[in-house]
């Protein structure tokens, strides 16, 4: 590990002013904030991460979880993941989100791990994490090691020839399918980001994974209020039964209407670049019996872009039984 300055900021515009002085918001920053620094602090050991100065954001009052005016939620950047996934109102009105979150890590992660920190958590790829091998995400312009290598956890989504690289968190794929804002402040404006156009695809650039610029503070994420009778369900599918990353996981949140869907959203994790999510399949389930059959149509739909790898192609059908087992389930509830 590479030394560096740690300081702390008491309000969120003294942070932001502190990091708007790094070079990059991206791979190589030299300025990082630290929130539960369950991520950040792994990849500085690994020297993944070499920011000469850390600044800890932890104590930033944005730990709050708050009702919004129009019945949704706010959820400050803060934000444990154990608080968020034991909230009365996460549990009632998304508990698809609670469901991921307690799907991922371990009681202890989720009880330092932040909101903002998940949703800038980076790749599980070995070779990402690893300073010796070939890596585009690390290093541009090195080469993808996990292209022919091993590659049984990465994407069949998104993919380019650069980079592979699955988004781990659980976290997101739930608020991908429960249409999140992420709200982020930086040195000359505060904006509103739909979670669907946060994540960056990798394309020849994959070490630019977010819109985040430098100075940029997630300050808190909001939820749209749950329309009446919204049923939501994660079902996360792995090689054991905790403390593991997702191989395919799906996010449902739908409505039904006397017997047939309503509405529905969805997104898949485990399988793609990033939470992956297809509106033109979720348009074609409305109105339709939630029988097996339209399910599987559905699932077809949604992987007929899949480019397995050397080592991933059980992927593929793994992906379309998770998600029909997980739209099936979540029409059955009450
Ligand atoms: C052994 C292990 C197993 C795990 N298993 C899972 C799993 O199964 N599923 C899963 O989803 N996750 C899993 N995780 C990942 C875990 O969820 C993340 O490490 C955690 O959510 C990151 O949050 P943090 O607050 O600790 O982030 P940090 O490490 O503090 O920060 C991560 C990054 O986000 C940046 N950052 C943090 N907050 C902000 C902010 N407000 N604004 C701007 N930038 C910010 C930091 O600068 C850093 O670059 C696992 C982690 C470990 C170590
Ligand atoms: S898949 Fe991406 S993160 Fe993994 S080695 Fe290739 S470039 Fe690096």
């Amino acid at each position: 590990m590479q030394t560096f300055q740690l300081r702390r900021a008491n309000t969120p515009e003294a942070a932001i002013r502190s990091g708007a002085a790094a070079k990059t918001a991206q791979q190589g920053a030299d300025i990082r904030f630290l929130a539960g620094g369950t991520t950040l602090l792994d990849l500085m050991k690994l020297n993944v991460e070499t920011p000469k100065q850390v600044i800890d954001i932890s104590r930033l009052p944005l730990d709050k979880i708050e009702t919004a005016s129009d019945g949704g939620l706010r959820i400050g950047a803060t934000v444990r993941n154990a608080d968020l996934a034991h909230d009365e109102r996460v549990q009632r009105d998304y508990p698809v989100l609670s469901q991921a979150l307690l799907a991922g890590a371990s009681a202890q992660l989720r009880n330092m791990a932040t909101t903002g920190g998940n949703l800038l958590q980076r790749t599980r790829c070995v070779y990402f994490r690893d300073t010796d091998m070939a890596c585009n995400k690390r290093t541009p312009g090195s080469g993808c090691a996990a292209i022919g290598g091993f590659n049984r956890n990465l994407a069949i989504l998104g993919t380019s020839n650069q980079c592979i690289a699955t988004n781990p968190s659980d976290m997101n794929v739930a608020l991908m399918a429960l249409d999140a804002t992420v709200h982020i402040k930086g040195t000359k404006s505060e904006r509103a980001v739909p979670i669907a156009d946060f994540f960056l695809l990798p394309g020849t650039t994959p070490d630019q994974e977010t819109v985040m610029q430098p100075g940029d503070l997630i300050t808190y994420v909001t939820l749209p209020a749950p329309a009446k009778g919204t049923r939501s369900l994660y079902l996360k599918l792995r090689d054991r039964a905790s403390y593991e990353f997702a191989l395919a996981s799906a996010a449902v949140v739908m409505t039904m209407n006397r017997g047939k869907i309503d509405k529905v959203s969805f997104a898949m994790g485990g399988v793609g670049v990033r939470p992956w999510r297809d509106r033109s399949v979720e348009a074609k389930l409305a109105g339709q019996s939630p029988d097996k059959d339209t399910f599987r149509t559905a699932a077809e739909a949604f992987l007929k872009d899949a480019k397995p790898q050397s080592g991933n192609a059980f992927k593929v059908e793994l992906a379309k039984r998770c998600l029909v087992h997980t739209l099936d389930a979540a029409s059955k509830l009450a």
